[in-house]
This record gives C-alpha cells, structure tokens and sequence, in this order.
C-alpha cells in the first residue's frame, strides 16, 4: 500500500526522516519548515562561541561520516553547513516546502488533513513530528524588560548588528548557552556582568582542533571515521548513562573533576564561593567548557550574585539598590521544553485535542506516540533521553523504531497504529518513579524538571533506550 508522509521540521531530525523514508522505499512526503532555512537549532543559535558539546564525530549521521569537523567539539556554523551539506547530497531540499508553517492537524477518516499558516491544504497518512525540543525562547518574568533602552535580545534569536566591541554587555543565565557566549565574548566587550541565579558545575573539556594531517587520514580511511562513531558513542553512552544512578562510579567521577577544576582554576576564594553551587554536578544539565573559568576571571568580567529587581532603561538593577549599566543585554534563560508541535492544533480520534491529552503535562509512549492520535509519531518527544546523550543517536533509534510500526500500515496489517492507553500509562508510571532516582532528581532547579517536580527524560541506560528502540512491542499497541 502506497503511503503518504508528512514531516514537520527540517531540523536533524527531519532531514535524518526524509533520508530514512526514502531509504525504505518510501517517495511521497513533504517536509514542513515554517523558516526559509533549514537547520533546527543550529539554524536560530548563531550567538557567539555556540558549539556543540557532543563530539563531532559522534554527532553526525551514523551514516554521513565527516572527515572535516574542525575541532573535537566543532563550532554552529560548521554543524549548520553539515546539515546543509547532507540534505543537498541526499536529495532532501526539493522535498522541504520552506515558510510552511503546520497550524492544524485533523485525523479524520483515516488520514491526516494538515493546514499551513497561509491556508494550505494536505493530506497525509503519517505524519513525523521532529520539532524539536529546545525551540521556544523562554523569556524571563523580569520587571521593565521591554524599558530597556540598549540592545535586547534572546540568545537564541542574536542581534548581529548589534555591536559589541567596547560596550557593556551583560547576560542573564548560566546555563550552557551563557558559558559558551562569556567566553567567546569577554575579551571584546568593555565589561561583561554576568547575572547569576543559580552557580553551574562546570566539566572541564578541552577541544583540539583536527590537523590537516589527521582531516587527511580520515579522509583516505572512512572505516576510521566509523570505527570513531562506534568508539565515541559506547563512551559517550557509558558517561551519559551514569547520570541515571546518582551514585555511580561515573558520576563520582564527574563531580570530582567539577570539584578539581573549580577549587584549581578559580583562584580568588570570593568568587570561587560565588561560582560553588550548592547542588550535586550533573543535577542541572551538566555545562562542558574549557575556559569559562578563565573567561569569567578577566578584569572586564563581572558575576553579579545579587538578584534582579528591575530592568530600567540604563540598566539592571539589583536588589542591593545597584545599578549595572549596559548597552546590550543577552537573555540566555533556556527554553520552554514542554511545547514540542505545538503551538499547531492537534486532533486526533473523535476530536480528541492534544492540549486535553496533554492537559496536565505532555507524555508519550515510549516519547513517540500518544495514545489518540493514531499515526502520528515524534522524534525527541517528551520524556526522552535529552540528558548529555547525542539527539541524533537519539533519533536515529527512535526512527528505526517507527518504521518498523509503519511497515504494518504499508503490509496493510494494520491501518491506524496509536499505543494503548494501558501500556502509556504504565511506562509513565514506571518512568516517574525511575526519574525520582536519577541525578536530575537529586535536588535542583533545571528545564528537566516537569510541573511536579520529576526529571522530564529517559531514567534508564541508554543501553535500555537502544534495546527498547530494536523492536516495537505490539502488545502496547491499538493496530486496527
Ligand atoms: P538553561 O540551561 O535553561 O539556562 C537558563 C539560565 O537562565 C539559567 O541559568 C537560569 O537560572 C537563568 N534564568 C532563567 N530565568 C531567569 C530569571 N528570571 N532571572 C535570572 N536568571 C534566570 O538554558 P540554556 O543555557 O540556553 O541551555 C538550554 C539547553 O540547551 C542546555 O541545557 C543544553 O541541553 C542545550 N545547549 C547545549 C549546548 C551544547 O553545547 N550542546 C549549548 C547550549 C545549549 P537558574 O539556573 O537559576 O534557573
């Protein structure tokens, strides 16, 4: 049986499905972008110093080796280009309808009826949702944000024509995003004022670049490229997956070298208090840097503890009463990580609206279907493995998975495929009380965290996530 597809996003996880799909003899789908660019998140953070802290060569298609990267952990322009690259080799672009946002989804009478933003019409049998999940900008609740009167933006929407070079800067947050951009910016601004609520553990992570020579090497023997895939993903597994016991031998070791590089590398005793957290490493998403540490003992560089009352038109203001003036101010304050398609409206069975199913917070089976809303499947969904795993390894599992319950709509074995309402509820179940036990559980506040309080990913091995990948269990499936 002929199916139709429908993609939404050209992000990774996009371009990965309209390579697979068309890997698996399927020719009819479209791919949804509502930007005139593809890329996901490598297309909207181009703020300074953005890198990814997965390795290269581990975050590259399994099956689009790179012997190019640059650097061990290669900057966002680069891995922007990967993805061009593949998509252009591949035959993706002409498949990517660009500036088409999907406002609607109606499952009805079998199939999908999709509605764009400009009141386009289509049809699908299965849509893939691969929207990703750090996407919506969220903005702080900061008193007079919009009085200021320099530059304001979030990081993840960067203002390139705003100039740095001489000013004052300053940056609210200290997550991965506010490390990367303190360190790519602190020699060019006149000062930089970073406004901490919470300290970060910081891994210390060194990032060579490639040689010529070994870029050579690569090139001349693939095989390596796939051999350095393989070996960096059992690492990285092995690291990642110790985040999930709080007592691991991996995560001592973790909150060893944190310790050994903070009580080493900071050598003012004031500020190395001010940049001590008072939580567990690893419990907020754990940030990798080389040199924040150098970066924020500059003279330029300032970390301001005291808390933000107001934003005025000169500046922040704290609650000691002081005034940091600015000219431009970097909101890296994260995202809202419970969105994933939406804001599109989604229906599924006898109008059943995603935003009841998800009334009280998004789940999913497995992170990729939802019971209701029958062929319908999401790449990094909620709930899944989002902590220091690479999401391509991620996704690539996760779309092994979904072709394989998709080959029974194509046999004709069955027509609408939705978990059941049982098995979500029991792997919701079970899932939570896992999380309770993992290091994101351990006692902090992080985007992990949904409204209850309980770590929002995958509690298990990824060793687990890979072999539960392998093959669908029917039984926790509708297949009508
Ligand atoms: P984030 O980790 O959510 O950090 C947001 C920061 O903003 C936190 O420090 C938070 O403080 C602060 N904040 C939020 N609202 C605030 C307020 N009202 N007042 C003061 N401070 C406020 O966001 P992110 O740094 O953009 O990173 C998000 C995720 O993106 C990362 O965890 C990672 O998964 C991914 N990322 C990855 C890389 C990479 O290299 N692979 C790079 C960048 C981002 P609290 O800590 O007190 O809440």
């Amino acid at each position: 049986m002929s199916l139709r597809f429908a993609i939404l996003g050209a992000g990774m996880s996009g371009v990965l499905t309209a390579i697979k799909l068309r890997e698996a003899g399927f020719d009819d789908f479209t791919i949804y972008e509502k930007a005139d660019r593809l890329g996901g998140t490598w297309r909207e953070n181009t703020y300074p110093g953005i890198a990814c802290d997965v390795p290269s060569h581990l975050y590259s298609y399994s099956f689009e080796p790179n012997p190019e990267w640059s650097h061990r952990f290669s900057p966002g322009s680069e891995i922007q280009a990967y993805f061009e690259g593949v998509a252009r080799r591949r035959g993706v672009l002409p498949r990517i309808r660009f500036g088409a946002e999907v406002t609607r989804g109606t499952f009805t009478g079998g199939r999908w009826r999709l509605e764009t933003k400009d009141g386009r019409r289509d049809e699908a049998d299965v849509v893939i949702a691969a929207t990703g999940v750090l996407h919506h900008p969220k903005l702080p609740d900061i008193e007079g944000l919009d009085t200021f009167a320099g530059a304001l933006f979030h990081s993840a929407r960067w203002d390139h024509a705003v100039q740095l070079e001489g000013r004052r800067v300053g940056i609210v947050g200290t997550g991965s995003t506010a490390v990367q951009i303190t360190s790519a910016i602190v020699e060019r601004v006149a000062k930089l004022s970073l406004f901490q609520r919470t300290a970060q553990w910081i891994m210390p992570q060194a990032n060579p670049a490639y040689s010529e020579a070994e870029r050579a090497e690569f090139r001349r023997h693939p095989e390596r490229l796939d051999q350095l895939h393989a070996e960096l993903g059992q690492l990285f597994a092995a690291f990642a997956s110790g985040l999930v016991d709080a007592n691991s031998p991996q995560m001592q070791a973790i909150e060893a070298a944190c310790r050994v590089n903070l009580e080493q590398n900071v050598h003012d005793p004031v500020l190395r208090e001010k940049l001590r957290p008072s939580y567990r490493a690893a419990c907020k998403r754990l940030v990798m840097s080389p040199d924040f540490y150098d970066a924020i003992q500059k003279p330029s560089a300032e970390v301001v503890t005291e808390g933000i009352e107001r934003v005025e038109p000169a500046g922040v203001r704290t609650r000691d009463g002081r005034l940091h003036e600015l000219d431009v101010l970097v909101l890296a304050t994260g995202f809202r990580v419970d969105r994933f398609m939406r804001p599109m409206q989604v229906t599924g069975r006898d109008g059943l609206e995603l935003e009841t199913a998800w009334k009280q917070r998004p789940s999913a089976y497995l992170s990729i279907s939802i019971p209701g809303f029958p062929n319908l499947f999401m790449l990094n969904g909620p709930n899944g493995p989002v902590g220091n795993f690479s999401l391509i390894e991620v996704a690539e599992l996760q779309l092994g998975y979904i072709l394989q319950l998709v080959e029974r709509l194509r046999s004709g074995r069955a027509g609408e495929i939705s978990p059941s309402e049982e098995a979500t509820q029991r792997f919701e179940a079970e899932r939570t009380e896992a999380a309770r036990h993992t290091i994101w559980g351990s006692g902090c506040r992080s985007w992990y965290l949904d409204d209850r309080g309980v770590p929002a990913s995958w509690p298990w091995t990824f060793d687990r996530f890979r072999a539960e990948m392998s093959a669908p269990k029917l039984e926790a499936y509708e297949l009508s």
